[in-house]
Protein backbone atom coordinates (compact mmCIF):
# COMPACT_ATOMS: atom_id res chain seq x y z
CA UNK A 1 0.00 0.00 0.00
CA UNK A 2 1.46 3.34 -1.36
CA UNK A 3 1.72 6.13 1.49
CA UNK A 4 -0.12 9.37 0.55
CA UNK A 5 1.23 12.45 0.39
CA UNK A 6 -0.46 14.20 3.20
CA UNK A 7 0.99 11.92 5.05
CA UNK A 8 3.76 14.39 5.04
CA UNK A 9 4.59 17.97 6.77
CA UNK A 10 4.61 20.09 4.18
CA UNK A 11 4.15 23.88 3.88
CA UNK A 12 2.12 25.87 0.91
CA UNK A 13 4.69 27.87 -1.07
CA UNK A 14 3.04 28.47 -4.22
CA UNK A 15 -0.61 28.10 -6.22
CA UNK A 16 -0.67 24.45 -8.02
CA UNK A 17 -1.17 23.92 -10.62
CA UNK A 18 1.09 25.27 -12.73
CA UNK A 19 -0.35 25.88 -16.11
CA UNK A 20 0.48 23.32 -18.57
CA UNK A 21 0.68 25.84 -22.28
CA UNK A 22 1.23 25.20 -25.93
CA UNK A 23 3.99 26.59 -27.93
CA UNK A 24 2.20 27.00 -31.40
CA UNK A 25 3.98 29.40 -32.73
CA UNK A 26 7.69 27.52 -31.78
CA UNK A 27 5.58 24.67 -33.48
CA UNK A 28 5.30 26.69 -36.72
CA UNK A 29 8.42 28.18 -36.54
CA UNK A 30 10.21 24.36 -36.53
CA UNK A 31 7.36 23.24 -39.17
CA UNK A 32 6.55 19.99 -36.78
CA UNK A 33 4.67 17.41 -37.63
CA UNK A 34 3.12 14.49 -35.79
CA UNK A 35 4.37 16.13 -32.97
CA UNK A 36 2.67 19.34 -30.55
CA UNK A 37 4.99 20.47 -27.97
CA UNK A 38 3.67 21.85 -24.71
CA UNK A 39 5.19 23.16 -21.36
CA UNK A 40 4.44 23.16 -17.64
CA UNK A 41 5.18 26.60 -16.34
CA UNK A 42 6.87 25.23 -13.08
CA UNK A 43 8.68 28.53 -13.90
CA UNK A 44 5.22 30.80 -12.66
CA UNK A 45 5.41 30.74 -9.06
CA UNK A 46 4.55 33.58 -6.75
CA UNK A 47 7.59 33.68 -4.12
CA UNK A 48 11.10 34.30 -4.66
CA UNK A 49 11.37 34.36 -7.84
CA UNK A 50 9.70 31.09 -8.40
CA UNK A 51 11.25 27.63 -10.16
CA UNK A 52 11.36 24.22 -9.51
CA UNK A 53 13.17 23.98 -6.14
CA UNK A 54 9.97 25.59 -3.71
CA UNK A 55 8.26 22.31 -4.91
CA UNK A 56 11.15 20.02 -2.88
CA UNK A 57 11.16 23.32 -0.35
CA UNK A 58 7.06 22.97 0.52
CA UNK A 59 8.71 18.97 1.87
CA UNK A 60 11.87 19.94 3.05
CA UNK A 61 10.75 23.57 4.95
CA UNK A 62 7.79 21.30 6.24
CA UNK A 63 9.85 19.02 7.47
CA UNK A 64 12.12 21.24 9.08
CA UNK A 65 9.62 22.99 10.93
CA UNK A 66 7.92 19.98 11.88
CA UNK A 67 11.38 19.21 13.82
CA UNK A 68 11.34 22.62 15.59
CA UNK A 69 14.21 24.06 13.31
CA UNK A 70 14.76 27.68 13.33
CA UNK A 71 18.17 27.58 10.52
CA UNK A 72 17.47 25.65 7.10
CA UNK A 73 21.26 25.52 5.95
CA UNK A 74 21.92 23.75 2.54
CA UNK A 75 24.52 24.02 -0.45
CA UNK A 76 24.90 24.57 -4.19
CA UNK A 77 27.07 26.77 -6.91
CA UNK A 78 27.28 30.32 -6.36
CA UNK A 79 24.54 31.14 -8.64
CA UNK A 80 22.17 27.91 -6.93
CA UNK A 81 18.90 28.64 -7.85
CA UNK A 82 18.09 26.17 -4.93
CA UNK A 83 19.68 28.40 -2.83
CA UNK A 84 17.92 31.43 -3.65
CA UNK A 85 14.86 29.86 -3.05
CA UNK A 86 15.69 28.18 -0.17
CA UNK A 87 16.80 31.86 1.23
CA UNK A 88 13.29 33.19 -0.09
CA UNK A 89 11.18 29.98 1.64
CA UNK A 90 13.02 30.51 4.65
CA UNK A 91 12.39 34.48 5.11
CA UNK A 92 8.86 33.13 4.03
CA UNK A 93 8.26 30.95 7.19
CA UNK A 94 10.62 32.38 9.60
CA UNK A 95 13.53 30.88 9.77
CA UNK A 96 17.06 31.62 9.14
CA UNK A 97 19.15 30.42 6.39
CA UNK A 98 22.19 29.90 5.60
CA UNK A 99 24.02 29.11 2.38
CA UNK A 100 27.41 27.13 1.42
CA UNK A 101 28.34 27.93 -1.78
CA UNK A 102 31.26 26.81 -3.85
CA UNK A 103 32.65 28.67 -6.72
CA UNK A 104 31.94 25.03 -9.08
CA UNK A 105 31.75 27.32 -12.30
CA UNK A 106 35.41 28.77 -13.19
CA UNK A 107 33.62 32.44 -13.88
CA UNK A 108 35.58 35.79 -12.38
CA UNK A 109 33.23 38.34 -13.97
CA UNK A 110 31.13 40.58 -12.10
CA UNK A 111 28.06 39.59 -13.45
CA UNK A 112 28.41 35.87 -12.25
CA UNK A 113 30.00 36.71 -9.15
CA UNK A 114 27.39 39.49 -7.80
CA UNK A 115 24.56 40.03 -10.27
CA UNK A 116 21.80 36.85 -10.78
CA UNK A 117 20.65 35.00 -7.92
CA UNK A 118 23.95 36.28 -5.51
CA UNK A 119 22.00 39.60 -5.41
CA UNK A 120 18.95 38.02 -4.13
CA UNK A 121 20.98 35.92 -1.66
CA UNK A 122 21.36 39.18 -0.23
CA UNK A 123 18.34 40.43 -0.32
CA UNK A 124 16.33 37.61 1.20
CA UNK A 125 18.61 37.79 4.44
CA UNK A 126 20.68 35.08 3.69
CA UNK A 127 23.60 34.37 5.48
CA UNK A 128 26.14 33.25 2.80
CA UNK A 129 29.47 31.08 3.23
CA UNK A 130 31.78 30.94 0.10
CA UNK A 131 33.88 27.62 -0.42
CA UNK A 132 36.19 26.90 -3.02
CA UNK A 133 35.38 24.73 -5.89
CA UNK A 134 36.73 21.60 -4.71
CA UNK A 135 35.37 21.71 -1.51
CA UNK A 136 32.70 19.35 -0.09
CA UNK A 137 30.27 22.14 0.58
CA UNK A 138 27.64 19.24 2.39
CA UNK A 139 30.76 18.39 5.31
CA UNK A 140 30.83 22.02 5.69
CA UNK A 141 26.56 22.56 5.91
CA UNK A 142 27.39 19.71 8.88
CA UNK A 143 29.87 21.77 10.82
CA UNK A 144 28.15 24.79 10.76
CA UNK A 145 25.10 23.23 11.58
CA UNK A 146 27.40 21.77 14.71
CA UNK A 147 28.07 25.48 15.45
CA UNK A 148 24.46 26.35 15.49
CA UNK A 149 23.54 23.69 17.34
CA UNK A 150 26.41 24.74 20.46
CA UNK A 151 24.90 28.22 20.17
CA UNK A 152 21.38 26.63 21.26
CA UNK A 153 19.76 26.90 17.77
CA UNK A 154 18.69 23.76 15.35
CA UNK A 155 19.03 23.78 11.98
CA UNK A 156 18.01 21.52 9.02
CA UNK A 157 20.37 19.96 6.53
CA UNK A 158 19.99 19.58 3.15
CA UNK A 159 22.48 19.22 0.14
CA UNK A 160 22.27 20.72 -3.28
CA UNK A 161 19.30 20.95 -5.29
CA UNK A 162 17.01 19.62 -2.10
CA UNK A 163 17.44 16.35 -3.67
CA UNK A 164 16.94 14.20 -0.95
CA UNK A 165 14.10 11.61 -1.12
CA UNK A 166 11.99 14.21 1.41
CA UNK A 167 12.73 16.91 -1.61
CA UNK A 168 11.66 14.66 -4.30
CA UNK A 169 8.11 14.03 -2.85
CA UNK A 170 7.73 17.94 -4.35
CA UNK A 171 8.30 15.93 -7.79
CA UNK A 172 6.24 13.25 -6.91
CA UNK A 173 3.41 15.54 -6.12
CA UNK A 174 4.03 17.23 -9.80
CA UNK A 175 3.60 13.66 -11.56
CA UNK A 176 0.11 13.83 -9.75
CA UNK A 177 -1.10 16.99 -10.92
CA UNK A 178 0.45 16.55 -14.22
CA UNK A 179 -1.53 13.28 -14.63
CA UNK A 180 -4.28 15.15 -13.05
CA UNK A 181 -4.10 17.77 -15.85
CA UNK A 182 -3.96 15.08 -18.74
CA UNK A 183 -7.48 14.04 -17.63
CA UNK A 184 -8.77 17.26 -17.29
CA UNK A 185 -7.48 18.63 -20.55
CA UNK A 186 -8.03 15.38 -22.81
CA UNK A 187 -4.23 15.29 -23.35
CA UNK A 188 -1.53 12.52 -23.04
CA UNK A 189 1.93 13.59 -23.07
CA UNK A 190 3.94 10.62 -24.78
CA UNK A 191 7.22 12.23 -23.47
CA UNK A 192 7.50 14.04 -20.31
CA UNK A 193 11.42 16.36 -20.56
CA UNK A 194 13.41 17.79 -17.74
CA UNK A 195 17.01 18.90 -17.07
CA UNK A 196 18.85 16.77 -14.73
CA UNK A 197 20.90 18.44 -12.26
CA UNK A 198 20.86 17.27 -8.30
CA UNK A 199 18.56 14.24 -9.95
CA UNK A 200 15.67 15.38 -7.20
CA UNK A 201 13.57 16.46 -10.05
CA UNK A 202 13.41 13.69 -12.66
CA UNK A 203 13.64 11.13 -9.93
CA UNK A 204 10.44 12.61 -7.87
CA UNK A 205 8.41 12.47 -11.41
CA UNK A 206 9.56 8.59 -12.09
CA UNK A 207 8.79 7.62 -8.23
CA UNK A 208 5.37 9.58 -9.06
CA UNK A 209 4.33 8.51 -12.11
CA UNK A 210 5.19 4.67 -10.84
CA UNK A 211 3.93 4.69 -7.39
CA UNK A 212 0.29 5.51 -9.25
CA UNK A 213 0.62 2.75 -11.34
CA UNK A 214 1.61 4.49 -14.71
CA UNK A 215 4.75 4.12 -17.12
CA UNK A 216 8.04 6.00 -15.67
CA UNK A 217 9.63 5.92 -18.84
CA UNK A 218 7.33 8.54 -20.01
CA UNK A 219 10.20 11.09 -18.22
CA UNK A 220 13.31 11.61 -20.02
CA UNK A 221 15.70 14.09 -18.80
CA UNK A 222 18.80 15.80 -20.34
CA UNK A 223 21.75 15.56 -17.91
CA UNK A 224 23.55 19.18 -17.29
CA UNK A 225 25.86 18.35 -14.50
CA UNK A 226 27.02 14.81 -14.19
CA UNK A 227 28.25 12.69 -16.42
CA UNK A 228 25.45 10.42 -18.18
CA UNK A 229 26.14 6.98 -16.45
CA UNK A 230 26.57 8.68 -12.86
CA UNK A 231 23.67 10.86 -13.69
CA UNK A 232 21.40 7.33 -14.24
CA UNK A 233 22.84 5.50 -11.18
CA UNK A 234 22.38 8.36 -8.85
CA UNK A 235 18.73 9.34 -10.22
CA UNK A 236 17.81 5.53 -9.79
CA UNK A 237 18.67 5.35 -6.59
CA UNK A 238 16.68 8.50 -5.94
CA UNK A 239 13.47 7.44 -7.21
CA UNK A 240 13.96 4.00 -5.42
CA UNK A 241 15.07 6.26 -2.34
CA UNK A 242 11.84 7.77 -2.60
CA UNK A 243 9.52 4.84 -3.82
CA UNK A 244 10.73 3.43 -0.54
CA UNK A 245 9.61 6.97 1.70
CA UNK A 246 6.16 5.85 0.09
CA UNK A 247 6.54 2.04 0.78
CA UNK A 248 6.32 1.71 -2.89
CA UNK A 249 7.89 -1.28 -5.70
CA UNK A 250 11.70 -0.10 -6.59
CA UNK A 251 11.99 0.28 -10.08
CA UNK A 252 12.76 -1.86 -13.02
CA UNK A 253 16.56 -1.93 -14.66
CA UNK A 254 15.51 0.35 -17.23
CA UNK A 255 13.24 3.01 -16.56
CA UNK A 256 15.43 5.97 -15.87
CA UNK A 257 16.00 7.91 -19.33
CA UNK A 258 18.90 10.61 -19.44
CA UNK A 259 20.09 12.00 -22.75
CA UNK A 260 23.90 13.02 -22.27
CA UNK A 261 24.17 15.11 -25.37
CA UNK A 262 24.07 18.53 -24.35
CA UNK A 263 25.91 18.87 -21.13
CA UNK A 264 28.84 20.32 -23.45
CA UNK A 265 31.99 21.26 -21.69
CA UNK A 266 30.91 21.39 -17.96
CA UNK A 267 28.05 22.43 -15.58
CA UNK A 268 27.31 26.15 -16.13
CA UNK A 269 29.44 26.42 -19.46
CA UNK A 270 27.61 27.88 -21.74
CA UNK A 271 27.08 25.86 -24.96
CA UNK A 272 25.90 27.31 -28.62
CA UNK A 273 22.62 25.17 -28.82
CA UNK A 274 21.75 26.41 -25.20
CA UNK A 275 22.14 29.82 -26.48
CA UNK A 276 20.21 29.42 -29.54
CA UNK A 277 17.57 27.51 -27.31
CA UNK A 278 16.80 30.58 -24.87
CA UNK A 279 16.95 33.10 -28.43
CA UNK A 280 14.22 30.64 -29.96
CA UNK A 281 11.82 30.37 -26.93
CA UNK A 282 11.84 34.57 -26.05
CA UNK A 283 11.85 35.54 -29.37
CA UNK A 284 9.11 33.01 -30.79
CA UNK A 285 7.00 32.90 -27.01
CA UNK A 286 8.48 35.92 -25.37
CA UNK A 287 9.50 32.96 -22.50
CA UNK A 288 12.42 32.85 -20.58
CA UNK A 289 14.40 29.62 -19.79
CA UNK A 290 17.56 29.74 -17.87
CA UNK A 291 21.31 29.31 -19.08
CA UNK A 292 22.04 26.32 -17.16
CA UNK A 293 19.60 24.08 -17.18
CA UNK A 294 16.47 24.26 -18.45
CA UNK A 295 18.30 26.49 -21.76
CA UNK A 296 20.33 22.89 -22.43
CA UNK A 297 17.42 20.68 -22.12
CA UNK A 298 15.49 22.65 -24.46
CA UNK A 299 18.20 22.53 -26.86
CA UNK A 300 18.27 18.74 -26.26
CA UNK A 301 13.89 19.04 -27.18
CA UNK A 302 14.57 20.92 -30.06
CA UNK A 303 17.59 18.54 -31.44
CA UNK A 304 15.25 15.46 -30.41
CA UNK A 305 12.39 17.02 -32.20
CA UNK A 306 14.46 18.10 -35.10
CA UNK A 307 15.60 13.85 -35.45
CA UNK A 308 11.53 12.80 -35.40
CA UNK A 309 12.63 11.22 -32.16
CA UNK A 310 9.52 12.47 -30.22
CA UNK A 311 5.78 11.87 -31.76
CA UNK A 312 2.63 13.20 -30.42
CA UNK A 313 2.27 15.01 -27.51
CA UNK A 314 5.67 16.17 -25.91
CA UNK A 315 5.96 18.13 -22.13
CA UNK A 316 8.51 20.17 -21.51
CA UNK A 317 9.18 21.35 -17.48
CA UNK A 318 10.03 24.89 -17.24
CA UNK A 319 11.69 25.21 -14.13
CA UNK A 320 12.72 28.13 -13.58
CA UNK A 321 16.22 29.96 -12.88
CA UNK A 322 16.12 32.90 -14.68
CA UNK A 323 18.22 35.10 -12.36
CA UNK A 324 20.68 32.95 -13.73
CA UNK A 325 20.27 35.40 -17.15
CA UNK A 326 21.65 38.12 -15.80
CA UNK A 327 24.72 36.25 -14.26
CA UNK A 328 25.37 34.70 -17.83
CA UNK A 329 25.38 38.59 -19.79
CA UNK A 330 28.23 38.33 -20.84
CA UNK A 331 27.84 34.73 -22.90
CA UNK A 332 24.89 36.26 -24.53
CA UNK A 333 26.24 39.42 -25.59
CA UNK A 334 29.17 37.48 -27.24
C1 LIG B 1 17.90 22.71 -9.96
C2 LIG B 1 17.32 23.05 -11.29
C3 LIG B 1 16.99 22.06 -12.24
C4 LIG B 1 17.31 20.61 -12.04
O1 LIG B 1 16.61 19.99 -11.03
P1 LIG B 1 17.30 18.82 -10.19
O2 LIG B 1 16.24 18.34 -9.32
O3 LIG B 1 18.47 19.45 -9.47
O4 LIG B 1 17.79 17.78 -11.17
C5 LIG B 1 16.38 22.44 -13.41
N1 LIG B 1 16.14 23.74 -13.67
C6 LIG B 1 16.46 24.72 -12.82
C7 LIG B 1 16.18 26.11 -13.21
C8 LIG B 1 17.06 24.41 -11.60
O5 LIG B 1 17.38 25.41 -10.76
Amino acid sequence: MIRRLDAFPRIHLFDAPTPIQRLARIEAALGLKGARLFVKRDDLMGLGGGGNKLRKLEFLLGAAIDQGCDTFVTTGARQSNHARLSAAAAARMGLAAELMLTDTVPREDEAYRHNGNQLLDGLFGATVHHLPGGADALAAAHVRAEELRAAGRKAYVVGAGGSSPVGALGYVACADEIRAQEAALGLSFGTIIVANGSHGTHAGLVAGLAASGDDPRRVLSFTVLAELEEARNHTRALANDTLAVLAGDPLEGDDIRINGSQRGEAYGIPTEAMLAAVRLMARQEGLLIDPVYSGKAFAGVLAGLAEGQFTGDVLFVMTGGTPGLYAYQPAFAA
